[in-house]
């Protein structure tokens, strides 16, 4: 009996002992070392590089081999590997409840496939404790950005209820006010201008009662999923019904009249207005891609049961509508690709966002597919990265996020091959950094093994 105790917990720490850890670079040195560097900051590969990590920021960068202070560094070989700046998802969600556990797995399931930054767009009081404890290293987790709680019809009935919501949340800390459909033009009104007055960014949706150009008369910080961008476009939009209209103007994209387009891109880029595309949405929920074959995409084992089930029935109710055919969501993708090719073109600020969880966007891994359908849309792989690097350090107005020098955040990817000529590169990950902490190839499936769910 004894023995077999002794043979036990020697089985059980050997097991213990297999366990990869995170190597964190707080107070000591990892070196990345001879590694194709993807900076970031223009289209370019730069051969041979070693990129040295100290404290959670890039310490160092130089040709392989000139760095000194390389002693004792802990050495992550990059040789015919590249590395480029950590993603960002831009539209995510974690679950809005008092429910710390599920907060930290979603996150994780960002983190692992290398999302170093989310934007979380449905905000829960816990999801402020949540950003404490990842900005203070309590918890390992992507750097967090949060919207309030929703502001919507129905959490906003009147203007005083709306400006006393948007004092709360920014009295509370959020970061911006997340807009859902349902406001009126009174109630937005109001919105707007306590948000002004308090100084707090809004984003999300645009009410079909309020409309894309009252939104950006107002100075939307994002508009996301292109919302009111193909309603913008249909004549006579004002005397459809809005149930009418269907999934960000799905059941109307036949009638769009194209030559609204530079009116719609102009008055965006004037007001300096950001987009979080969502392509994801278009493609998977609404096209006609089979239910069946996206429930049974790898990524869906880290989503429950019961998500799986409410996914494959909600893309059933959308195709089985009687307004629904392939050619309308063929028009409704084609537009919104236009849009996107024109909305890069004439300088539109686009921001790397898929939204997940939701209909098939699993967390993490949505977000390479939705760099796809960037590049299926006509913007180059380069063009695409910059949604979800460059970009995201502009929109947060920080200077170390977003590309990779002395002195950024150590929020990087290391891939096997270049993303640069294959946008699905960014899918074929070798290790991750987060904030400065090394998460190894054996590191990330030993931990996305813990989050799989059915
Ligand atoms: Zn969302």
């Amino acid at each position: 009996m004894y023995r077999l105790l002794i043979i036990t917990l020697i089985f059980l720490s050997c097991h213990i002992q297999a366990q990869e850890s995170l190597v964190d670079s707080k107070g000591k040195t990892i070196l990345i070392k001879n590694v194709n560097l993807i900076p970031m900051d223009k289209e370019t590969v730069i051969a041979a590089q070693d990129v040295l990590v100290r404290d959670g920021k890039i310490a160092a960068i130089g040709k392989t081999g000139s760095l000194s202070g390389t002693n004792n560094a802990f050495v992550v070989d990059g040789s015919g590997k590249y590395l480029m700046p950590g993603l960002a998802e831009m539209h995510a969600h974690v679950p809005p409840e008092d429910n710390m556990p599920a907060i930290q797995e979603t996150g994780m399931l960002f983190a692992l496939k290398g999302i170093t930054t989310i934007r979380g767009m449905l905000g829960h009081p816990t999801h402020l404790v949540y950003r404490e404890k990842i900005n203070s290293g309590e918890i390992t987790g992507p750097r967090f950005i949060t919207s309030g709680p929703s502001l919507s019809g129905g959490s906003v009935k009147t203007p005083e209820e709306a400006s006393a919501m948007v004092r709360a949340e920014k009295q509370a800390g959020y970061d911006f006010l997340k807009l859902h459909p349902g406001l009126t033009p009174e109630t937005f009104a109001a919105l707007v201008k306590t948000a002004k007055e308090v100084n707090i960014p809004f984003a999300g949706h645009v009410s079909y009662k309020v409309g894309v150009w009252r939104a950006i008369d107002a100075g939307y910080a994002t508009i996301d999923h292109m919302d009111w961008f193909i309603e913008s476009l249909v004549p006579g939009i004002d005397t459809i019904p809005e149930a009418s209209v269907g999934f960000f103007g799905l059941y109307v994209a036949d009638r769009v009249d194209e030559s609204g387009i530079p009116k719609l891109i102009s008055g965006l880029k004037s007001k300096n207005i950001w987009v979080v595309p969502t392509e994801c949405l278009p493609r998977r929920w609404s096209s006609t891609v089979s239910a069946d074959q996206l429930n049974n995409s790898p990524e869906m084992m880290y989503m429950s049961q019961k998500t799986r089930e409410n996914w494959v029935n909600a893309k059933k109710n959308m195709l089985q509508n009687p307004k629904y055919s392939a050619e309308i969501s063929a028009k409704q993708i084609a537009i919104r690709q236009k849009l996107l090719r024109e909305m890069y073109k004439n300088g539109v600020g686009i921001l790397l966002g898929s939204d997940a969880p939701q209909v098939f966007d699993v967390p993490g891994f949505s977000a390479h597919q939705e760099l796809e359908y960037y590049v299926d849309a006509g913007l180059t792989p380069y063009q695409a990265l910059v949604t979800g690097t460059v970009n995201v350090g502009r929109y947060l107005n920080r200077n170390d996020i977003g590309t990779i020098k002395v002195g950024s955040a150590a929020d990087l990817i290391l891939l096997n091959s270049n993303p640069l000529k294959n946008i699905k590169a960014t899918q074929d990950i070798k290790g991750v950094m987060l904030s400065g902490k090394w998460m190894s190839e054996k590191y990330i499936s030993q931990e996305l093994k813990k989050l799989v769910k059915s």
